[in-house]
């Protein structure tokens, strides 16, 4: 007889489980739509389909976890809750409470190998970071964000943009180039931090302001016939694809 106590547990587990599940699928719906945007372009459509086939395998997975943990309520409800489905023999005590949506006995799950591994078993997570990432741009992947900061910067208009490139990894963002000075700099950080709530900034800027003196306004290079495209130093296409330029999204190398 499977303790009373450990049914009521199991239920809270899977109810919060389940909660956390539906805002998974939720906010994977989300990105999906997204990703299929006509107007959101991409460097590489390969990388567009590898992301939406790592959405859906994730939601697949999400998906199956949800339904277990459905039919596991239903047990719950039906007075079976932890008898095994195969052999009908009760299920360990420990294994509900770390595989709360379990339908079989160790045993008959073959040493539990196939089974979609547990969460930590955890009441308590619902703490988040300090200062979340503003929820608009939090579930853009690294190349949108780059292009949502350029945007709103060239919308702005008040951090000069033609030596500047940024870098999105995760919620981590790393600025490269150089900007004419300090204020501008502090500006950038200020937009970044304020507008899209990214607070994990590496600043590899350097600030030059002589570079804005000269008259082609062009730092760091001297072309002497230079189109209206050709405001970011060419560099050699490597392994950082990442680095989106400002005009024409050409990737460009990082200092
Ligand atoms: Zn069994």
């Amino acid at each position: 007889m499977i303790r009373k106590e450990i049914t009521e547990k199991a239920h809270q587990l899977l109810q919060t489980r389940r909660e956390e599940l539906r805002e998974m699928r939720r906010e994977n719906e989300e990105s999906n739509l997204r990703l299929s945007e006509p107007q959101v372009e991409f460097e590489e459509r390969a990388q567009q389909e590898k992301m939406q086939q790592e959405l859906e395998s994730l939601d697949r997975r999400n998906r199956d976890e949800l339904d277990a943990v459905n039919m596991a309520l239903q047990r719950i409800g039906a007075g079976t809750y932890g008898l095994c489905l195969e052999c009908g023999e009760e299920i360990s005590e420990k294994r509900l409470l770390a595989i709360p949506w379990t339908a079989t006995c160790i045993e008959c799950a073959g040493g539990g190998k196939e089974e979609i591994e547990p969460p930590v078993v955890r009441l308590d997570d619902q703490e988040e970071s300090a200062q979340p990432m503003n929820e608009t741009y939090a579930g853009l992947v690294d190349e949108e964000l780059c292009d949502a900061i350029m945007e709103h910067l060239h919308y702005d208009g008040r951090v000069e943009l033609e030596d500047l490139r940024v870098h999105c990894e995760g919620e981590r963002i790393e600025l490269h180039g150089a900007l004419p000075s300090q204020e501008s700099s502090d500006l950038l950080h200020e937009i970044i931090e304020d507008t899209f709530g990214v607070h994990d900034i590496v600043d590899n800027l350097r600030i030059d302001p002589e570079a804005w003196e000269r008259p082609d306004r062009t730092p760091g290079v001297d072309i002497p016939q230079r189109s209206d495209e050709e405001t970011v130093i060419e560099g050699e296409p490597g392994e950082s694809n990442y680095f989106v330029s400002i005009k024409d999204g050409e990737p460009v190398d990082p200092d």
